[in-house]
């Protein structure tokens, strides 16, 4: 049996591994994508020690030091499917049905990007609707996108598109933005990004691909505007399926609930990073990283003491 089954690949994941694995604890972390929500950014300019570094880098990064403890660390890319508490412990079902059992579990499954739910979104979905405009970006060269939201993703996405894209609308529901002011100043540089404010999208046109989106009210005039790719960038929503079923309190905002120590409300399992209630539900890498620390270090003393 593990001392302590770590799920998630992104950056809480590693770093609960990494401390694991220094408290000398038999650590399985799983996860379906290396690098998770790290990897959609193009540019991470305050992890300290590093001035800037591509999110997909930082995360090898992260990778290769979790698997530097050989003898602490098993790492497995699997999506799993179902997590069960058992007698001294859980029990986590991969994919394949593969399972592995261990005394403790840090949940650090992280966000899923959320939907907008207007018409043509689902049919459109890949081909010219992404959730990811910095991953998806690169496909748009010299082409119109349009790009929704008013948060870090969609500001940052939006200048990483602009780099591409011939024209990009950044289209958001108020006027101002809760973007970091850095990303709001570096889109407001791009004469080809256009913002579009106080507007809602509320259908994605197209026929065998997106050829335009119509707004709630007209902008210059149509409530129309031509594209080729929509990027929907309005936030996630907490990866807590898993936490839940196993009965852990989720908070009023639908965040894994932990106290300071990261310990959710069933003994033996902890959260980090984007699903928890931690860190002001403000989700860095930084903040991530920290909870992850905390919560490693709250499974190894739950493993000497019993809480
Ligand atoms: P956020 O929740 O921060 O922002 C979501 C944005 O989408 C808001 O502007 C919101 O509008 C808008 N929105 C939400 N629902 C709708 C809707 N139905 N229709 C139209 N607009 C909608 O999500 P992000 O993904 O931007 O960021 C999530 C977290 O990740 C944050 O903590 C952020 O700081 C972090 N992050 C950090 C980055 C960095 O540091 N470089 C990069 C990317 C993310 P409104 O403002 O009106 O609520």
């Amino acid at each position: 049996m593990e001392d302590v089954i770590i799920i998630g690949l992104g950056c809480a994941g590693y770093t609960a591994a990494i401390y694991s694995a220094r408290y000398k604890l038999k650590t399985f972390l799983v996860g379906a994508e290396a690098g998770g929500m790290g990897n959609t950014a193009a540019e991470v300019g305050n992890w300290p020690g590093e001035i800037e570094i591509r999110g997909p880098d930082l995360m090898d990064k992260f990778k290769a030091h979790a698997e530097s403890f050989k003898e602490q660390v098993t790492l497995k890319i699997a999506f799993v499917k179902d997590v069960m508490k058992i007698d001294g412990g859980f029990r986590v079902l991969m994919e394949g049905n593969e399972s592995v059992e261990g005394k403790t579990v840090i949940f650090a499954t992280g966000s899923n990007k959320r939907h907008l739910g207007v018409p043509g979104e689902a049919e459109f979905s890949g081909k010219g609707v992404t959730y990811c405009a910095t991953c998806d970006a690169f496909f748009y060269k010299n082409k119109t996108v349009a790009v929704i939201g008013g948060g870090d993703s969609a500001v940052e996405g939006a200048a990483i598109a602009a780099q591409v894209a011939a024209k990009v609308y950044l289209i958001h529901r108020k006027n101002t933005f809760r973007a970091e002011p850095y990303w709001v100043d570096k889109v407001k540089e791009k004469k080809n990004v256009e913002f579009v404010l106080e507007r809602n999208l509320v259908q994605i046109l197209g026929d065998k691909k997106v050829t335009g989106i119509k707004l709630d009210k007209p902008w210059n005039g149509s409530e129309t505007l031509t594209v080729d790719g929509v990027f929907i960038e309005i936030g996630s929503n907490p990866a807590v399926d898993l936490p839940k079923k196993l009965g852990c309190e989720i908070d009023e905002l639908g965040f894994l609930k932990v106290d300071q120590a990261q310990r959710t409300s069933v003994p033996g399992i902890f959260g980090a990073g984007d699903l928890t209630s931690g860190s002001n539900h403000f989700a860095q890498f930084t903040t991530a990283a920290g909870e992850a620390t905390v919560a490693a270090n709250s499974a190894f003393n739950f493993l000497q003491s019993g809480h």
